[in-house]
């Protein structure tokens, strides 16, 4: 069922609920007080009738003859007066007496002093009634048809008013929470006509303090982040086509070139030397882009244990030696190490190893001698590497930037590189809790200092 449909419905059974309730309340509170009103009138008209009789010593056939001849003021009314002996003393009209009063009836009024019932369509009242020390008994009856004709005339403009309302009510609810509905309509609409090429597009925000302003204003945070989620990937996605057409396209052009004439073997072994070059270039960069997925993972699919860095380091810098020619690495203890908590982190050994290698190798290769410095220190609970070359160093524009994902500096001519490795790396030692900076200075070196807190 639509909201506005629902909050109809609520706003309809609430509404009727209660006016349901409020109109019976007046129905019978109408009723109880007509009832109450009415007995009185009818004590007060016999009260009358005895005064007549007993104080003005009316006689009783002149007052039957008034009452024949009156038109009543009561509908149907007839009193009845009896002593306490159950004598009747006087009778509106014995021919019609509806109030059959019997023995039990005269002392039951003796003794409460009076009493009101319902008999039929009659209200009866039976009291007490004294007179020069004498006990009487004085009953009345009549029935309140015009009071009862009042009151079905109140129940019928009750409901006639309720089904009215009713009826109000359902249009103005209908129309009314439309137009509290309708920003949502519109963002619907909106939001209908957002698609993966138009990502640029937001939802208008009509009151930015209501409820509906700040889902529109949620939504297009959210669009921001899908569209700059969505731009990065793009531009991600140009960037490894990139990085692969250039070495994919000089294996290429090398090997056709091969082909064109018979060459001799030192020929062929140079572009077979020049195409494992590029073909190690690429190995790298798959490499590189798969070590970026996974570290792009939500961290709490990363398996993490305890690791001591300097195991990872030395792990890291055979492989370096290994498959780059000519690099060097160095790893240095600043502090003697007294137990394994002084240097350990928690971590995942693979990628802590990547970030590692990523850092040992920049610092070779843009470093003339191909050296690099690692350094431990650990402080109660952290543990501090600085990886430092005495190379070209990096441009002070630079600096914002090198971590940024395919950034390349402006000393990207020294050497080969894709601009994949220090936004790992960074992203790497994020995920790990740690932190990583720079500093370097122009054809003095760089340092690159991690920081990783103990388990
Ligand atoms: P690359 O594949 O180019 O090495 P990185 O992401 O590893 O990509 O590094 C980004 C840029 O940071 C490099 O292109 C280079 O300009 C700069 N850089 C990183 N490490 C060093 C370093 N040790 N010495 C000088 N420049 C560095």
């Amino acid at each position: 069922m639509k909201i506005r449909n629902q909050l109809l419905l609520l706003f309809l059974v609430l509404f009727g609920v209660l006016l349901l309730a409020f109109s019976i309340f007046i129905y019978l509170s109408s009723a109880q007080t007509r009832k109450d009103e009415y007995y009185k009138q009818l004590k007060r008209e016999a009260i009358t009738k005895a005064n007549l009789l007993f104080d003005a010593k009316v006689a009783p056939s002149v007052l039957q003859l008034i009452y024949k001849n009156s038109a009543n003021s009561l509908f149907e009314e007839e009193v009845a007066v009896y002593d306490t002996s159950f004598n009747l003393l006087y009778h509106d009209a014995v021919q019609i007496d509806k109030v059959k009063e019997t023995r039990k009836m005269i002392d039951q009024i003796v003794q409460q002093k009076e009493i009101t019932f319902d008999q039929g369509s009659l209200q009866v009242v039976g009291l007490l009634y004294i007179h020069h020390g004498k006990n009487y008994v004085l009953t009345a009856a009549a029935n309140d048809e015009y009071g009862i004709k009042r009151l079905g005339e109140l129940k019928n403009t009750l409901i006639l008013s309720f089904i009215i309302i009713i009826c109000f009510t359902v249009i103005a609810g209908y129309y009314f929470a439309g137009r509290a509905l309708k920003p949502v309509a519109e963002i619907i609409d909106n939001v209908k006509e957002i698609t993966a090429t138009r990502l640029d597009m937001r939802v208008p925000v009509k009151s930015e303090k209501d409820e509906i302003g700040e889902l529109a204003i949620t939504f297009n945070q959210m669009l921001d982040r899908l569209e700059n989620s969505f731009n990065a990937q793009k531009s991600f996605v140009n960037n490894i086509s990139h990085e692969l057409r250039t070495p994919l396209a000089t294996v290429v052009g090398e090997l056709q070139l091969a082909l064109i004439k018979d060459r001799s073997i030192t020929e062929y072994k140079e572009v077979i030397r020049l195409s494992l070059h590029d073909a190690k270039r690429l190995v790298k960069l798959s490499n590189g882009l798969l070590d970026l997925a996974k570290a792009n993972f939500d961290q709490r699919e990363i398996r993490m244990k305890e690791l001591r860095v300097d195991e990872l380091l030395m792990d890291a810098r055979e492989t370096v030696i290994k498959t780059m020619d000519g690099f060097n690495v160095d790893v240095l203890f600043e502090q003697e190490i007294e137990n394994d908590d002084n240097i350990s982190v928690m971590g995942n050994e693979y990628l802590l190893k990547v970030a590692f290698i990523n850092l040992m190798e920049n610092a070779c290769k843009f470093s003339p001698d191909h050296l690099c410095t690692v350094t431990i220190t650990y402080l109660h609970d952290k543990v501090i590497l600085a990886f430092k070359d005495k190379g070209i160093g990096i441009k002070p524009q630079d600096l914002p930037h090198i971590f940024s994902e395919f950034y390349r500096g402006t000393n990207k001519d020294f050497t080969w590189g894709n601009g994949i490795g220090l936004s790992l790396t960074d992203k790497i030692i994020s995920m790990h809790g740690g932190s990583i900076t720079v500093a370097s200075t122009e054809n003095k070196g760089s340092t690159f200092s991690i920081t990783l807190l103990h388990v």
